[in-house]
């Protein structure tokens, strides 16, 4: 199994774990929104796309605290 990041129009992000070459090309977001595949590839670690991620992330929880409570 790989996670593979999905952003939907709201530009929130859903992770969700498939086998290799086998992720769909979209999932339901938390808010309800198709949330599209990523370019971003499985399991990245290391690299100038950390900082990307990292920034990312720190975007994420500062909008969507809403749709973890909805969990
Ligand atoms: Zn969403």
């Amino acid at each position: 199994m790989a996670a593979y990041l999905y952003r939907c129009p709201e530009r929130h992000e859903t992770t969700a774990e498939a086998p290799m070459g086998e992720a769909p090309e979209s999932v339901h977001c938390a808010c309800g929104a198709r949330a599209a595949r990523t370019f971003t590839a499985p399991m990245v670690r290391s690299g100038p796309r950390a900082a990307h991620r990292m920034r990312d992330v720190a975007a994420e929880s500062a909008e969507n605290p809403r749709i973890a409570h909805r969990a």
